[in-house]
């Protein structure tokens, strides 16, 4: 008989509400994405997307409802044990990079290393990150040197070093001119097609939410999911 494939990544979202008191942001959203899936997550303003991306990225908690990353619900885990997990298996881009100005963009990219201790292969592959997003010659730049197009490439390549299982992406073109947006979209694309990540996007911008495979569309605390096939 046929085995069931391993090492596949799955995200399930189960029956998930999210309140801030009186509030009622998500009301009982479910959907479930696997391994090299591309997701545009869209919504008015105040719909509840950066909560939704939060709760994925495990930074903050449902109020009831699932979470699961293959098989493993990480509200479940004790603090360290859910940094360690957060370390490993989210990627996170957030419009305005986060980049720590003092560090060059190298040790920008080697950041969420740090909490491992033994990776040998890092720095190779932070330099093989930098040269994929292009930025091989601006490595021992600082981030207050660079465009933000430029700032945003140092953040994918980031949020891409421990090969997270989801890169989840927070208006990453948000603050960008239509070209540069262009240009970030493409790497953020090209990257997909090599990581193989579940990757969860959201984004604003219509033309870029439309190259995406599925397409979650939030409004009034539910959502409802749209595939392109
Ligand atoms: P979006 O990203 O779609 O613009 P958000 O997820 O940021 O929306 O916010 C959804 C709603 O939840 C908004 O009404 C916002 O004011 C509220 N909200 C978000 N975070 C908090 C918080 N920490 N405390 C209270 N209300 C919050
Ligand atoms: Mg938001």
């Amino acid at each position: 008989m046929r085995q069931p494939p391993t090492n596949i990544s799955m995200l399930q979202v189960s029956n998930l509400s999210k309140d801030y008191g009186s509030v009622e942001v998500l009301r009982d959203v479910s959907f479930s994405f696997t391994e090299g899936v591309s997701v545009a997550i869209t919504g008015p303003s105040g719909s509840g997307k950066s909560t939704l991306l939060h709760i994925i990225g495990t930074l903050e908690k449902p109020t009831n409802g699932q979470v699961a990353i293959n098989d493993t619900d990480p509200f479940v885990l004790s603090e360290p044990e859910l940094a360690q997990y957060r370390n490993s298996v989210i990627g996170f881009v957030f419009q305005d990079n986060h980049l720590l100005p003092q560090y060059s963009v190298l040790e920008n990219v080697l950041v969420p290393t740090f909490a491992f201790k033994q990776q040998p292969d890092a720095t190779e592959r932070a330099h093989e990150l930098l040269n994929r997003v292009g930025l091989t010659d601006r490595i021992s730049h600082r981030p207050g040197e660079l465009s933000g197009g430029e700032r945003q490439r140092v953040a994918i390549a980031r949020a891409l070093i421990n090969q997270p299982n989801i890169l989840l992406c927070d208006e990453p073109t948000g603050n960008l001119d239509t070209a540069t947006t262009e240009t970030i979209a493409n790497l953020l694309f090209e990257l997909h097609q090599a990581e193989k990540n579940i990757l969860i996007v959201v984004t604003h911008n219509l033309t870029f939410a439309s190259r995406f495979q599925q397409h979650l569309q939030l409004a009034d605390g539910t959502c409802r999911v749209d595939s392109d096939s």
